[in-house]
């Protein structure tokens, strides 16, 4: 049980969960059960590795499990026991460096996806290029993933201006019924399906999530090298995030919930291709520390 010790804090405020009334259905399944049926690796490894507790960091020395969120590094488990997964998108991830490493879900896409994350710690961080990089953030102006291709390639057509405000939004509505049909072809099959996916998400070449709590995050997004980029919304996603943030609405995503749902909604609706899991194991830790949570809330509520 000693192993469990870190999770405490988690499973406390998981009682304090708000009570899911959802009104739209799937949204509603979506939090009674939001881990289930994902199609993931065998977990066998880490349970292998929380029965034998935390170790320490072969690289800064800190009492770790499965792995170290200050060095981002595998701790106790071998990358060849875990799954890879390759992104459609690169990922720069932003985190806010008084967020509490142990509390960030980033350092999970990190691991899982080393070739296609890159982390920045705030104010370091690159100079975008305005018209190939979004930013996902919720707020007034936000588009969402279905619109977001469209308002990319409006904003490099008009430079003029704020490229983002109305224009895109318009021809969306009128585009959606087009999009849905050329999503159709897609999915049965062009011979040059890989080439025509690139050129359907052209202009997209990067893709910016904020990892902090939400006090901090609105000082980051409102930085100038920031401040231009296209800002997209998952609206309709609710946390399933043990750590519910006290007085948020529970559509506010862990940053691994972020990543996972933007690429879902990405890979249906900007590359035009049915969603068969190809990025569940994103969720990798994520959902064997939710169940670990709720076993050892189950076998508490029993005591
Ligand atoms: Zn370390």
């Amino acid at each position: 049980m000693s192993s469990l010790d870190g999770y405490q804090r988690f499973y406390s405020s998981c009682r304090d969960k708000p009570t899911v009334t959802g009104d739209l259905s799937d949204v509603h399944e979506l939090a009674k059960e939001p881990l289930q049926g994902l199609k993931l690796a065998s977990h066998a490894v880490l349970d292998t590795a929380q029965q034998r507790g935390r170790l320490k960091c072969s690289k800064c020395g800190g009492s770790r499990m499965f792995f170290c969120y200050t060095c981002c590094s595998l701790v106790g488990v071998n990358m060849q026991e875990i799954p890879v997964i390759k992104l459609p998108v690169k990922i720069d991830i932003i985190k806010h460096p008084n967020e509490t490493d142990g509390k960030s879900t980033a350092v999970h896409a990190k691991i899982l996806a080393p070739n296609d994350v890159t982390m920045y710690t705030y104010p370091c961080i690159p100079e975008f290029e305005k018209d190939k990089v979004v930013l996902v953030f919720p707020g007034p102006g936000a588009v969402s993933v279905q619109e977001m291709i469209q308002c990319l390639r409006d904003g490099s057509k008009n430079r003029s201006g704020d490229p983002f405000e109305k224009p895109c939004l318009k021809r969306m509505k009128g585009e959606a019924h087009a999009a849905t049909n050329s999503a159709k072809d897609a999915q049965s099959g062009t011979p040059d399906e890989a080439q025509s996916s690139e050129s359907r998400v052209y202009p997209l070449q990067r893709v910016v999530f904020i990892d902090s709590t939400w006090n901090q995050t609105n000082k980051i997004s409102t930085d100038e090298r920031l401040e231009g980029l296209l800002k997209v919304e998952l609206k309709s996603r609710k946390t399933c995030f043990w750590r519910s943030q006290r007085g948020k609405p529970d559509t506010y995503l862990a940053t691994i919930e972020a990543i996972y749902y933007f690429l879902k909604d990405f890979h249906q609706h900007c590359l035009g291709q049915e969603y068969t899991g190809e990025y569940d194991n994103l969720l990798f830790f994520y959902s064997y520390l939710h169940s670990l949570i709720n076993r050892a809330k189950a076998s508490a509520g029993k005591s």
